[in-house]
């Protein structure tokens, strides 16, 4: 089974109007037209149309960091997924770790946020990962599994072929600190198995699973060249263009 490689820049709250500019008119500079990794950037909500439309024909796709599970209504400051297609989104965002910590999302609502984003047309990114804690109390496996079995919830087989998931353990998530590849693969083989009783493994061997956490240029070709690490979700260095395109470099080199 061969899945399309997939990197994706979760800009955060970090760009402006003209550094969003500026960075996609650069991403679009050194992109090749036919480039076969799949890419997409994830600007803050307010960036979204004015992105969309630099990067409309062009092979970077948009999407959105988060969404909230209902229709049009009165949720003031929030935004639905009819909002985001609307504007051009393909793909959202859901569960990272910075809305489990700062916003308290549980598992049963970014399950909610899942349903609400396939019955509109997007794909989720779904992020789990645990904390340093966590992991020095040898918690991994189970955190993990938990956060898959509870983000999943509802998800039919015929639909969960088509989701992202996105490994980020948390300590490795703007700390400079990555996971090693051996670390990072060990743990995307027990989510794809996981995913495996969950629905087939046919339908396993199709979902993405990226890795997030401190990927840069000269650590993404170790990490992307692991069997089951399909891509990888990006933060600090997806906001420069020429770590980004580098790391997009790295994942065509797997297709070579
Ligand atoms: C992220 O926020 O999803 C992320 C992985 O950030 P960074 O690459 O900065 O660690």
């Amino acid at each position: 089974m061969t899945r399309r490689p997939f990197i994706a820049g979760n800009w955060k709250m970090n760009t402006r109007r003209q550094t969003a500019i500026e960075l996609v008119r650069q991403l679009l500079n050194g992109l090749n037209q036919d480039v076969r990794t799949e890419v997409a950037v994830c600007p803050p909500n307010p960036y979204l149309t004015v992105v969309a439309d630099l990067v409309a024909g062009s092979p970077i796709e948009l999407g959105a960091q988060n969404l909230y599970p209902a229709g049009d209504g009165a949720y003031t400051g929030e935004v639905h997924a009819g909002m985001l297609t609307d504007v051009g989104c393909r793909f959202v965002i859901l569960g990272h770790s910075e809305r489990r910590q700062y916003f308290a999302e549980t598992d049963a609502f970014v399950a909610e946020k899942l349903q609400s984003a396939l019955a509109g047309n997007l794909v989720p990114i779904v992020c789990v990962g645990e904390t340093l804690e966590q992991r020095q109390a040898d918690q991994t496996d189970e955190v993990v599994r938990a956060q898959i079995l509870g983000s999943l919830e509802g998800l039919d087989e015929v639909r969960a072929a088509g989701i992202v998931i996105a490994y980020e353990p948390v300590w490795a998530i703007g700390t400079g600190l990555t996971a090693t590849p051996e670390q990072a693969e060990a743990v995307h083989q027990l989510i794809r198995k996981l995913l495996g009783e969950l629905f087939t493994p046919e339908v396993a061997a199709q979902i993405r699973i990226q890795y997030g956490g401190s990927v840069k240029a000269d650590n993404a070709a170790q990490l992307l060249s692991q069997p089951n690490i399909d891509g990888a979700l990006v933060g600090g260095a997806s906001l420069k263009a020429a770590d980004f395109l580098a790391i997009i470099a790295a994942a065509e080199a797997t297709l070579a």
